[in-house]
C-alpha cells in the first residue's frame, strides 16, 4: 500500500520507504481485499438449537397461510406437491388454496435420508353463494379476436406470478393496502341455476377514483402494465418472496416500475375502474404458487 502511494513520488523525491523485497513480502501477508474475498458458506450458525420436528403457525384455514420452520438438516420440503422454500434459519412461509382438503402435509426429506412428517388441521369456511335464476353464460371472452388479444395479457400474468424473486414481505406483519367499504369478499360464488359460476379471487375494496394504495408488505415489483389489461385494467403485481404474491387490479394509476423494491407501507398508485370494473374499487388478490389465498386472513378485521 504504502509502496503503491510512494511510487510516483519516490522517483521524486525519493520515497523509498519500503523496499521491494519488503513490499513484495507485504504483499504476501496481507493480500489485496479484492483476492481475498471469502465465498460465504451457507451453514446454519453452529450454536442453532436442533429441530426435530416442524414448527409453524398461522390460519390453519382455507385459504389461509402459515410461518414456521423445517426440522434441522431438511434437504427438501414440500407442502402436499408444492415444494416449499426455506432461508439459512429453516424459517418458510407455505399457505392452503380456497378448496384446499380438510388436512395439509408437511413433508421434509433430511441429509441422512430420514423423512419427517406433520399433518395439519385445515378448517372448511363457509363461503358467501349467491343463488341466481338465471343461466351462466359465457364470460365475454369466447371471440377468436379477444383471445388473440388476451394470451399475451395472461402470459405476462404468469410470468409476473411465477418469478421468484428474493423479497422477505412473507415474513412481514401486512397492512391494508387502503381502507374502506369491502364491497366483495374472497372466495364468494355466484351458482347459475344451479351451475356454479368461478369464485371471487380477492377482496374488493371501494374507495373514490384516485385514492392511492400502498405496498402491505415489502418486496419486488414483477408487473406494472403500461396499457389497460382487457379484464384487469391497471394491473401491478408485488412478488413477496417465497412463492407469495399480490396483484392490485383496476387502477387508476402506478407509481413504480417493473424491478422495483418496495417497502411496506409505500405508494403503490391509486384506485381506478380501469378493465372490466362496474365502479371505482381495489381488487386485491394473493398467491401462494398456485394456492389463492384470502387477504383479510393477513391483515385481520378491516380496521
Ligand atoms: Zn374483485
Amino acid at each position: 500500500m504504502i509502496a503503491r502511494i510512494c511510487g510516483i513520488a519516490a522517483l521524486l523525491a525519493g520515497c523509498a520507504v519500503v523496499p521491494p523485497a519488503d513490499a513484495a513480502r507485504q504483499a504476501e501477508v496481507a493480500p489485496p481485499v479484492a483476492v481475498a474475498t471469502p465465498v460465504p458458506t451457507p451453514a446454519p450458525p453452529p450454536d442453532a438449537p436442533i429441530r426435530a420436528d416442524f414448527t409453524y403457525a398461522g390460519e390453519l384455514t382455507q385459504g389461509g397461510w402459515i410461518r414456521g420452520t423445517v426440522p434441522s438438516g431438511t434437504v427438501s420440503a414440500r407442502l402436499g406437491d408444492q415444494e416449499i422454500a426455506f432461508d439459512l434459519q429453516g424459517r418458510f412461509f407455505a399457505a392452503f388454496d380456497r378448496d384446499a382438503g380438510t388436512t395439509a402435509q408437511l413433508v421434509a426429506i433430511l441429509a441422512n435420508g430420514d423423512t419427517v412428517n406433520a399433518i395439519i388441521p385445515v378448517s372448511p369456511r363457509a363461503w358467501e353463494l349467491e343463488y341466481v335464476n338465471t343461466a351462466l353464460r359465457p364470460g365475454g371472452g369466447s371471440s377468436a379476436d379477444f383471445q388473440r388479444r388476451r394470451q399475451p395479457e395472461l402470459d405476462a400474468i404468469w410470468n409476473a406470478r411465477t418469478a421468484n424473486m428474493p423479497a422477505t414481505g412473507w415474513q412481514e406483519d401486512w397492512i391494508w393496502p387502503v381502507t374502506g367499504r369491502i364491497s366483495g369478499r374472497f372466495g364468494s360464488q355466484r351458482i347459475y341455476r344451479g351451475e356454479p359460476g368461478s369464485y371471487h379471487s380477492g377482496l374488493d375494496i371501494a374507495r373514490p377514483t384516485g385514492t392511492a394504495i400502498v405496498a402491505p408488505a415489502s418486496g419486488v415489483v414483477t408487473l406494472a402494465t403500461a396499457a389497460p389489461f382487457s379484464i384487469e385494467g391497471n394491473l401491478l403485481i408485488i412478488d413477496h418472496g417465497q412463492g407469495l404474491n399480490s396483484a392490485f387490479l383496476h387502477l387508476s394509476r402506478i407509481d413504480v416500475a417493473e424491478g422495483d423494491r418496495v417497502v411496506q407501507g409505500q405508494t403503490l398508485g391509486a384506485i381506478g375502474t380501469t378493465g372490466r370494473s362496474t365502479g371505482p374499487h381495489l381488487h386485491w388478490s394473493i398467491k401462494w404458487h398456485l394456492a389463492r389465498l384470502d387477504p383479510l386472513l393477513f391483515v385481520g378485521p378491516m380496521p
